[in-house]
């Protein structure tokens, strides 16, 4: 009797307890997402595109602040200890060049993965006035877990591989193989993932192309040169505000504002992580105005349409 009032309790619980929990009833069990962490928030909105609902990403550089600055947190440190993969943008980005280290001394189990593999990277364009814009300055890049595979030479390299849509797509297909390579079982589901997300990026380079065949000026200016690959990529030329990751002195301004002037250019664009004083400056002297541009955007695609606009 006690038996059947219990059966009878379960039963009406389960009558009881709708839709909410039907994820749990299929699974047996709540779906246990894969713990990642990654660098910049481009990166992490490619690990989502492709791990969906499977992956819970912890993105390290926060909104505004600079790839090549920031410092991670002792909460950031820890949930890194609980991490599975480690997605690296692996092009000698200043963070990952003075962090990995320690990120993977942390934490043993922490698989690491290149997402620059198969990148070619360009050097940092000899622009600016005095040519050789080396804001980088990478001093050591033997800490890379590439190492194994025969290590990048990041010095005076471009690390912004991320900003062209031709790269991401290099960047997506190692990010799949990474989550394939941690979780099996879900292959085909990312699989999917990719191949929907690369249709994307491939529409969306299309529009690019499309879009800037039309701009008469080939030219640039932006404070931070993060667009080297972008400019690359679309048959543009940039020409960096920033002179060996620094303030530029009063005649480097100056030889920036003829060289502008010479081109015809009437816009300075400015990153939002960036002090856009020097921009602004150059925008006064030229008549022409600033624009902001950001290149660790949370949402790639939409945010690379935005870009586009500008020009
Ligand atoms: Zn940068």
């Amino acid at each position: 009797m006690k038996r059947f009032f219990l059966l009878l309790a379960l039963f009406l619980l389960a009558a009881t307890v709708p839709a909410c929990g039907k994820q749990e009833q299929e699974t047996g069990k709540p779906a246990e997402k894969i713990a990642v962490a990654t660098t910049i928030l481009p990166v992490a909105d490619f690990v989502k595109n492709v791990g969906g609902e499977k992956v819970a990403v912890t993105v390290l550089v926060p909104p505004g602040a600079s790839v090549h600055t920031y410092e991670p947190t002792p909460g950031q440190m820890s949930a890194l200890a609980e991490s599975r993969v480690y997605f690296m943008v692996g092009s000698g980005v200043e963070f990952e060049l003075a962090w990995m280290k320690k990120i993977i001394e942390n934490n043993k189990n922490l698989e690491v993965v290149d997402c620059s593999r198969g990148i070619q990277l360009i050097d940092l364009e000899a622009s600016g006035p005095e040519g050789g814009a080396e804001d980088h300055g990478s001093k050591d890049t033997k800490i890379l877990p590439s190492d194994k595979e025969g290590h990048k030479e990041h010095r005076g390299k471009d690390p912004h591989i991320w900003l062209s849509p031709r790269n991401a797509r290099v960047m997506v297909e190692n990010i799949c193989t990474g989550l394939v390579q941690a979780d099996p079982e879900n292959k085909d589901y990312y699989v999917r993932n990719k191949e929907n997300y690369l249709r994307e990026l491939d529409q969306l380079d299309r529009e690019i192309e499309e879009s800037l065949k039309k701009v008469q000026k080939r030219s640039f200016l932006v404070f931070h040169p993060a667009w080297g690959y972008f400019a690359r990529d679309y048959q543009l030329k940039q020409i960096a505000v920033e002179v060996a990751g620094k303030e530029p002195s009063a005649k480097d301004l100056a030889a920036i504002i003829d060289t502008a002037r010479r081109e015809g250019i009437q816009v300075v664009f400015a990153s939002p992580q960036f002090n856009p004083q020097s921009a602004e400056v150059i925008a006064r002297e030229i008549g022409g105005r600033v624009v902001f541009i950001d290149p660790l955007p949370e949402n790639y695609i939409q945010n690379m349409r935005l870009v586009v606009g500008k020009f």
